[in-house]
């Protein structure tokens, strides 16, 4: 059988189509950049001041402190943000200038109002400042023609304001992936539906939509379906028609009633693998069609999510041009020992405990893969990989974290 690792690399190694659209800056929050972003701008676009103030030359106030302050003539012009200044600055004068705006010509500092005292047409200098001290020159922060953003790049709220800066309000960007989510089984009833007896209510289209949003994809729900071979097939052929990626819940495992992988077959999609050698989610099965991919996913509600992290999101995130494919991964001892049969790999639900020994992972409690509170209480999930026996204690594992 696959072992995870395996199966991870031939997830990833996948030939992904990437689809690029320019949206609204907006639209691009935690998307990534389908082309390098240059600016046709200096950014300053012209010599400001820092501060609010006096627009001086150095030369004139040199020397100037608190007892002996040098005295300027003030013009009458003043500067705020957005004027465009008239006078220029000739020897012994002083132009008062507000933070942002355009410095006059001749000026080559600005004191800041605080180290100054204006007496009727004069003003009191009381600090000396040297040439450029609180003037933002033009360009310092992006030259044009320069590249502000690579190709690539994700978008957090700086870059959306250094897209902004530069007058990009559309930029190309790699789409996110719809997907589509199909629940199979007669025992389902949605949310909203009382438990009669043998029923269950369907959690794993929830988890998988909540996922979905969370990796930054659109997700797609086509409901419940029995467990019969011609209402799912039909419902497999509508969703792959709208979507890229399809996940089903349920049915793909060797149960009599498990249609799901004998119907995939039967479309003509192409099985990259089927069953990996892992704990909980072993059913697992990984599909092509055509330029789509399906996720056979097996139904009991841990396995759904663990799969999802651990095969379904970094197709995802490969798909968004996402250079980080997987969740952050933080070493962490183990608090005890655990039993570990090698040759699998075994996905622990974990809370991690930081001490002054540095960290470390504790189960969660019950980890059958149904016990979906011993999930909600995990900070992640602890890798325990197919070359390790028992896990000593304090032996460092990988830990991917899934919650903040
Ligand atoms: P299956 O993979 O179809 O054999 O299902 C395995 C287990 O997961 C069974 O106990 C199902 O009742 C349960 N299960 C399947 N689908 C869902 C679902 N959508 N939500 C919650 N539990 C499910
Ligand atoms: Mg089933």
């Amino acid at each position: 059988m696959l072992s995870a690792k395996e199966a991870q690399d031939r997830v990833t190694d996948s030939e992904v189509r990437i689809r690029v659209k320019k949206v609204h800056i907006l639209s691009s929050l935690h998307l990534t950049l389908a082309e390098d972003i240059i600016s046709n701008d200096f950014i300053p676009a012209f010599d400001n001041s820092a501060v609010d103030g006096y627009a001086v030359k150095a030369i004139d106030i040199i020397g100037a402190e608190k007892n002996y302050p040098v005295k300027l003539r003030l013009l009458k012009e003043d500067i705020p943000a957005g004027k465009v200044p008239l006078d220029s600055l000739e020897p012994g004068m002083c132009i008062q200038i507000m933070t942002g705006a355009p410095v006059p010509q001749g000026c080559d500092c600005v004191v800041m109002k605080e180290d100054v005292l204006k007496e009727g047409k004069d003003v009191l200098v009381f600090k000396e400042c040297r040439q450029g001290d609180n003037i933002r020159l033009k360009g310092e922060d992006i030259k044009k023609g320069e590249v502000v953003l690579k190709r690539g790049a994700k978008i957090y709220p700086p870059e959306i304001g250094l897209m902004a800066s530069i007058g990009a309000s559309e930029v190309p960007v790699n789409l996110p992936p719809a997907v589509g989510i199909i629940t199979t089984g007669d025992e389902l009833v949605d949310v909203g539906q009382k438990l009669q007896f043998a029923k269950v209510r369907d959690s794993n289209s929830y988890t998988l939509a909540a996922q979905i949003l969370e990796s930054g994809a659109e997700f797609k729900r086509y409901g419940i379906v029995p467990d019969d071979k011609a209402v799912i097939r039909k419902k497999i052929l509508e969703a792959l028609s709208e979507c890229e990626i399809l996940l089903l819940s349920g049915g793909i495992s060797v149960g009599d009633y498990d249609f799901v992988k004998e119907i995939l077959d039967d479309i003509g999609a192409e099985f990259v693998f089927w069953r990996v050698n892992q704990r909980p989610g072993k059913p697992l099965a990984f599909l092509t069609f055509k330029d789509k991919f399906i996720f056979g996913l097996p139904g009991n509600p841990v396995s759904v999510m663990v799969c999802f992290e651990m095969y379904v999101r970094p197709l995802i995130k490969k798909i968004m041009g996402d250079s980080k494919l997987y969740r952050e991964i933080i070493p962490a001892k183990a608090l005890d020992t655990f039993k570990h049969k090698e040759g699998r790999t075994d996905f622990v639900r974990v809370f991690l405990e930081k001490t002054d020994d540095g960290i470390y992972f504790k189960p969660t409690g019950m980890q059958g893969s149904g016990i979906l509170t011993s999930m909600s209480l995990a900070d992640g999930i602890a890798v325990f990989p197919e070359d390790k026996e028992t896990i000593e204690k304090d032996t460092i594992v990988d830990v991917l974290i899934f919650k903040q």
